[in-house]
């Protein structure tokens, strides 16, 4: 296949492309710089939702007749999308999920509870989301496993000699974020997975905030799992992916049971499907991956590498800024970070930052950003997150800085 047309990055023309950022809001024009909750969704994703429920909407794999011919075709279709956007050996390992939280809970409750007894352990970094920690603590308690954090620099990074101490063989798995949603940091994965299965464990690693940032190679990484939303990479809700290694797959149980995963049902005994339907009961959210795929084309046809050095121009920016907002402090200093910045001010509540922003029209995250152990290793409550991706301009960033000296200057 050829590779898609790419345009020369130019993010003012990218935002364009995303209806929902041409309105004004609190009477101002939106700057949105909460993109690690959630991205927003270009046309093309809008207009794929809307053209399938249209003109294709039928159940997938069942039916007999046009409509769902077509809603099969363009669902599997879907599939080698993200097949291939993952550099998967086979679309077949690719598997639909509800997104990151529930490809992580399919891992823990079919591996894990195969897989783990009393005395192993799960390693996960201080940096995880609470989709990445509490989905091991629920199979740790039903197993007798144990899960054990990675520490953490105060900058933010893993401490891989303190990981290379906790791998043992007591170690079944290890399973850190690609990038961290509260601080950004960019975690050396393919570095941490290669030590974990010279060890003798299976990795999983949690791509949900990576994969609008950068190209994903599941074979370069090397890892045995790897989780990602499509709401977080211009897609839509209520779909997501697990990719697995094959013989992993192969082996697992079943997570769900119902339509579509099996193969011959009797009460005799039930018989299950091969993979990927193997673990996907139910009707499925046929739209949602149709729509994840329209998002990833788009992506596929914007130069990432110059992306990527567009969000570190606005990270740098961010710092600049602010660098003389009296009592401001950036949490976290990693070697290798996205767009994200996170910071509190002394004397004011992050809270109360994040509403004086937003009745200036500006969308920015306050709080723990569900990562509740990271926040209490830092010994805060919570965090001020600006989270830029591909159609952030300068004139957001500047809006930021002069919204933010505007609500310092309030509290003074
Ligand atoms: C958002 C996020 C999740 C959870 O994703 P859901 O779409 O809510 O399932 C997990 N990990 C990281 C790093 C995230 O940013």
């Amino acid at each position: 296949m050829n590779a898609p047309q790419t345009r020369p990055f130019d993010a003012a023309r990218l935002r364009e492309d995303f209806p929902i950022l041409q309105q004004s809001v609190n009477g101002q024009p939106l700057v949105y710089l909460d993109n690690a909750a959630t991205t927003q969704k270009p046309a093309v994703v809008l207009e794929a939702l809307d053209h399938y429920y249209r003109y294709d909407n039928a159940n997938v794999h069942r039916g007999v007749h046009a409509l769902s011919d077509r809603s099969t075709t363009a669902f599997e279709a879907a599939r080698e999308t993200v097949s291939r956007f993952l550099n998967s050996p086979a679309a077949h390992q690719v598997i639909w999920t509800r997104g990151t939280t529930e490809s992580i809970n399919l891992v823990a409750q079919s591996w894990g509870r195969q897989n783990l007894r009393a005395g192993d352990r799960i390693l996960v970094s201080w940096l995880e989301h609470h989709s990445n920690i509490v989905p091991w603590q629920l199979v740790a308690e039903a197993t007798g496993a144990e899960v054990v954090p990675i520490p953490v620099s105060d900058a933010g990074d893993i401490d891989l000699a303190a990981f290379d101490a906790l791998l043992d063989a007591r170690v079944k798995l290890v399973a850190v974020n690609h990038v961290s949603n509260a601080l950004g940091t960019v975690n050396p994965v393919a570095e941490i997975c290669r030590r974990a299965r010279d060890a003798g464990a299976l990795t999983l690693v949690d791509g949900a905030q990576a994969v609008a940032h950068m190209p994903v190679d599941v074979q370069a990484i090397g890892c045995d799992f790897y989780a990602f939303s499509g709401h977080k990479v211009f897609g839509p809700t209520g779909i997501g992916v697990l990719w697995g290694r094959e013989s992993v797959l192969e082996a697992m149980p079943p997570f769900l049971g119902g339509g579509e995963m099996i193969e011959t049902v009797s009460f005799e005994g039930t018989t299950f499907n091969s993979l990927p339907f193997r673990f996907e009961a139910g009707t499925p959210h046929i739209a949602g991956a149709i729509g994840l795929a329209a998002a990833l084309d788009y992506l596929g046809g914007i130069d990432l590498a110059a992306a990527a050095q567009h969000e570190k121009r606005l990270l740098a920016q961010m710092l600049e800024l602010t660098a003389d907002v009296p009592g401001l402090r950036r949490i976290g200093q990693p070697a290798e970070c996205v767009g994200i910045f996170s910071f509190i001010i002394d004397g004011v509540p992050p809270a109360d930052l994040g509403m004086l922003l937003d009745e200036q029209g500006i969308a920015v995250r306050t709080g723990h950003h569900c990562t509740q152990p990271l926040m209490s290793r830092l010994g805060l409550p919570g965090t001020v997150r600006a989270a830029c991706t591909l159609y952030n301009t300068p004139d957001d960033i500047e809006r930021l800085a002069r919204g933010i000296h505007r609500a310092r200057r309030l509290f003074a």
